[in-house]
């Protein structure tokens, strides 16, 4: 499985102060391509890859409806489909980001792709790849879950923004071939809903993938080293561990 990070940007002030690029990753296995995640800059940076996306995208995923993960999911959509011309992209996306007031995606654009509302244990099937939704996470009361890609030879766990609790141990499965966090912090902030190294560290103890890949960079985080942060985390659990750069390629 190929990993393309397009950014790797997070929180307010990287994400829009442009510190880091963001647009989100590209999944690819075999013949599937999956966008996850298309934040600012996702389209732009999509053409540095080898893919187009009315040739080669098959689906995008919304973890969540923040705009440094969803403002260009309207963009990719038009570009994914020809303007409604292609038919059978899927869109995977929460109920919050897709109804209401708070929706990101426009009706006129749900209506070029077929929509499915994830929530927790769904499966959604995009060409080849299947993906369950394991569980819903607490960040600043929007809709978030941890999402699981499985293909045939690979199964991949992504683990987007929210505050870490126990519970999501027992959902969380063992042995993944690699498991991507948006651990946005390096120290822990009991009062923001985001990722910590600490977290990062606990989880590898407990579920021990095959690799780790840190993202969703703050500037506490870029402050400290994603890389040497990697070594450190790899140091601690013996998972080996990879620090995403922006539009960097990870095989997984
Ligand atoms: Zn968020
Ligand atoms: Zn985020």
């Amino acid at each position: 499985m190929k990993l393309f990070f397009l950014g790797t940007a997070g929180g307010r002030t990287v994400t829009f102060k442009r510190i880091r690029n963001s647009g989100g990753i590209l999944l690819k296995e075999g013949k599937t391509l999956i966008h996850i995640d298309p934040g600012p800059g996702a389209f732009v940076n999509f053409f540095s890859t080898p893919y187009e996306p009315w040739r080669d995208l098959n689906g995008i995923v919304l973890s969540h409806l923040h705009l440094d993960h969803s403002a260009e999911v309207n963009t990719m959509i038009e570009s994914a489909t020809e303007s409604g011309k292609r038919r059978g992209v899927k869109l995977l996306a929460p109920k919050d980001a897709l109804e209401g007031e708070t929706r990101v995606v426009l009706p006129y654009s749900q209506r070029l792709v077929d929509s499915e509302i994830i929530s927790e244990g769904s499966e959604h099937k995009i060409g080849d790849i299947l993906v369950k939704t394991l569980h819903r996470h607490t960040h600043h009361g929007v809709e978030v879950y941890t999402l699981l890609f499985e293909g045939e030879e690979k199964r991949v766990v992504y683990i987007p923004c929210g505050k870490f609790e126990e519970r999501w141990i027992e959902y969380l499965p063992l042995n993944a071939d690699a498991m991507i966090f948006n651990s946005t912090f390096y120290r822990k902030r009991p009062n923001i809903d985001h990722l910590s190294v600490p977290d990062v560290i606990e989880i590898l103890q407990k579920v021990k993938p095959k690799m780790a890949i840190i993202t969703h960079y703050s500037l506490e985080m870029l402050k400290a080293n994603p890389l040497k942060v990697a070594k450190e985390i790899e140091n601690k659990t013996d998972v080996k561990t990879v620090a995403a750069q922006d539009l960097k390629l990870v095989e997984v």
